[in-house]
């Protein structure tokens, strides 16, 4: 159990919430189609009180009675949605609107957590709801070809094309990605695209800087009364459905470092769980920073993207200048 009494009270609430919220919209849906759609109300009393008449009939030992009633309140339903229909309502009008159809915002599936609970524990755990702020503007819906243009457009459209297909085959391939080339050419934002894809599908991502994901190594390592140590922090970041490291070679790079690294990519290697790394670095300072292992891991195991251009952080400055 990583998350301490408190944390996890606090995600509860936060679950509840969602329910609430869930319930009280359906609640004044229902009054709007009963103030316009008195035939509704009426189907709705006939429901219950069919499901009162067929119960007691069950109860008197009726076998019938239970498919007597499946049926009847089938065609009651499709009478309701009908009614929705012809008086301009969306189908799904009285359907609940949960964040999560999985586990209908309980957090849990039967008695095992549903994703979105794991996720929510993450966040926690490591921080990183700043994330979640960074998804909103990064991902593939403000995806922009403005800023490249000649060989550098192409390139960039290429691992546009490799991203969208990592993320359709995400279930059925495992894949590797590998971001690399000068500053500010989009490395980051593709990877945080990916991330948006798959976590809005209910997958584990853990989205690190590299300065970040080595420091919380380090401290589960080294201090052994950190939370980090205390969550088992490595099985995540071994065992996550994808694991982003941002900046690789922005860290200071050591022999721990090193290490960490080769032991982090392997495992997520051996396990079949797919792992993208961005860097500022070129494939000889890969090579010379890290081990041989390290890079011959990368080089064969990975989708590797060379992007180039000028930095769209710049264009983007020097743009909001001159207006
Ligand atoms: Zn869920």
């Amino acid at each position: 159990m990583p998350l301490t009494n408190s944390q996890y009270d606090a995600v509860m609430r936060v679950y509840e919430e969602k329910q609430r919220t869930a319930r009280y919209r359906l609640e004044k849906n229902t009054e709007i189609v009963y103030e316009k759609i008195p035939a509704y109300r009426e189907l709705d009393k006939q429901s219950a009180s069919i499901s009162i008449a067929q119960g007691r009939k069950l109860l008197e030992g009726d076998k019938n009675a239970l498919p007597e009633l499946k049926q009847q309140l089938k065609e009651l339903s499709e009478k309701k949605t009908s009614l929705l229909r012809e008086h301009g309502f969306p189908a799904d009008y009285l359907t609940p609107a949960f964040e999560c159809n999985m586990c209908h915002d309980t957090g849990y599936i039967g008695n095992k957590k549903c994703n979105c609970f794991r996720t929510a524990e993450i966040n926690l755990i490591y921080e990183q709801s700043h994330i979640k702020n960074l998804l909103k503007t990064e991902n593939f819906s403000s995806l922009s070809y403005d800023y490249y243009e000649g060989e550098d457009l192409e390139k960039f459209t290429k691992a546009v094309q490799i991203c969208q297909n990592f993320v359709k085959s995400f279930y059925l391939d495992y894949r590797n990605l590998f971001f690399y080339g000068t500053v500010g050419t989009g490395k980051s934002f593709l990877s945080c695209c990916i991330a948006k894809e798959l976590i809005d599908k209910g997958n584990l991502v853990i989205y690190f800087s590299a300065f970040q994901l080595f420091d919380t190594l380090s401290k589960s390592t080294f201090d052994k009364d950190s939370k980090e140590a205390a969550s088992g922090i490595s099985n995540d970041i071994y065992d996550c459905d994808l694991l982003i490291i941002d900046d690789l070679g922005t860290e200071l790079t050591n022999s721990f470092v090193s290490s960490q690294l080769f032991s982090c990519l392997n495992n997520r290697h051996l396990r079949k769980k797919s792992t993208i790394i961005t860097t500022n670095l070129s494939l000889g300072e890969l090579r010379d920073r890290y081990s041989d292992r390290i890079f011959s891991r990368i080089t064969s195991n990975y989708d590797v993207c060379k992007l180039t251009g000028r930095d769209i952080r710049m264009q983007k400055k020097t743009a909001s200048t001159a207006k």
